[in-house]
């Protein structure tokens, strides 16, 4: 048995199966390609779900977290440390808001996010008390909490999880009028994602986010953007709601936060919104830690620098020319934003799964989602050649099925 035998053998024994991982053990990784524990090597086309922008083994952000690991890993919120002032300050900075909120993994920053629009409707807006909705998309993806897959219209992520949370109003995602039908006086949020990610990569169309904020504004209700996959850097601007020079009222960041390194997400809005959270309301022991606010740090500095956004930028037009040649070869559609690309495969040739096991034979790692889309999304770092590379190998493996 070969050791990746062997391991995926174990894992599947040992594990709980909430995952269906492609058949690769890596066990080393670099800039944009990884290597397996039998030596081979592939690009990874996925990176962590984007929490990889700045590639594997950045040694920026790996030199903040050694430095930080000899110094200083964790004291809890119940004190100060020498890392959280700068963090919070840099990431709000970038964000153009008052202040951030520091949490660990993306739903926990979505979970905030909810609290906060709730306790600012109740507080500030004047909603009586438990009256309050939000308003979500149709084939949202904002994580796997209990109250999140509330409001999942995914029946995998949804069923068999309930009683769910109440207080959440689902509409059709890209057209304004259904927001403005789903709104009343109790309405404190719009939550959704600029750019569906898992759905499959889906663009709104031009002007949805513009109108959103329009509706918001006009009817004191907080737009909530969830960036945790579609920000820093991937679509080509450090949040992909300033495709439109949109400015929600709270960004929900996630991901590519903590650099590939450590999980970091956060959320930031101004002060008359996040004031409303006081002590004893809302925390976490590991938010906020020294080590993950060191990363995070590294993380705010290499954005500042404008650098990924516009390689992200550049490089998507090189994956999206390579991608829409492909249109007619077994691709029905490309959807590409920055170095972001949904590949919708003619079902009649393959599902996505079997596109993306076609494409681990060939040396490409990438993650199929929903039925016959698959979604590429490399480190930023990515070389392009690279690109042509997996346009190639995508090719052949559609040749071939
Ligand atoms: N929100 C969006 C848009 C996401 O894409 C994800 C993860 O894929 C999440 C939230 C949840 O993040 P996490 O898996 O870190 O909880």
């Amino acid at each position: 048995m070969s050791t990746t035998d062997k391991l995926i053998e174990l894992s599947e024994r040992r594990s709980a199966h909430n995952y269906h991982p492609l058949p690769v053990v890596i066990s080393q990784a670099d800039g944009a390609w990884v290597t397996d524990v039998d030596g081979r090597r592939y690009l990874d086309c996925l990176a962590g779900y984007s929490s990889l922008n700045f590639g594997h083994g950045n040694e920026k952000i790996l030199a903040a977290a050694r430095a930080q690991l000899d110094r200083l890993t964790l004291t809890s919120r119940a004190f100060y440390h020498d890392q959280f002032a700068d963090f919070c300050a840099g990431l709000a900075d970038l964000t153009g808001k008052d202040m951030v909120l520091p949490m660990n993994t993306g739903a926990e920053a979505v979970e905030t996010a909810i609290k906060v629009a709730r306790k600012w409707g109740y507080q500030v807006k004047g909603v009586a008390p438990d009256q309050a909705n939000i308003i979500v998309m149709e084939d949202n993806f904002h994580g796997r909490t209990t109250t999140i897959v509330s409001f999942s219209t995914d029946p995998v992520a949804h069923d068999h999880f309930g009683p769910y949370t109440p207080g959440f109003r689902i509409v059709k995602y890209g057209t304004a009028e259904a927001i403005r039908d789903a709104i009343d006086e109790n309405t404190v949020a719009v939550l959704l994602e600029p750019i569906q990610g898992e759905a499959g990569v889906l663009i709104p169309p031009d002007g949805y986010l513009t109108q959103v904020r329009e509706l918001c504004t006009e009817n004191n209700v907080l737009f909530i953007a969830d960036e945790i996959q579609s920000g820093l850097g991937r679509t080509g601007k450090t949040f992909a709601v300033e495709h439109e020079g949109v400015v929600p009222d709270m960004y929900i960041m996630g991901k590519a936060l903590g650099g590939g390194v450590i999980p970091v997400s956060a959320v930031a809005a101004n002060s008359d919104v996040l004031g409303v959270i006081k002590p004893g309301t809302h925390g976490s022991t590991f938010g906020g830690n020294p080590l993950a606010c060191a990363v995070g740090r590294a993380v705010v500095d290499i954005l500042g620098t404008g650098e990924f956004q516009e390689r992200a930028a550049r490089l998507g037009e090189v994956l999206h020319a390579g991608l829409l040649g492909l249109v007619g070869q077994g691709v029905v559609t490309v959807r590409t934003r920055g170095l972001w690309a949904g590949v919708d495969i003619d079902p009649s040739i393959a599902t996505g799964r079997e596109v993306c096991e076609a494409l681990l034979k060939r040396g490409v790692l990438a993650k199929d989602t929903h039925g016959s889309t698959i979604r590429l999304a490399p480190p930023i770092v990515v070389a392009e050649e690279d690109l042509a590379f997996a346009v190639a190998q995508l090719a052949d493996a559609l040749k071939e099925l």
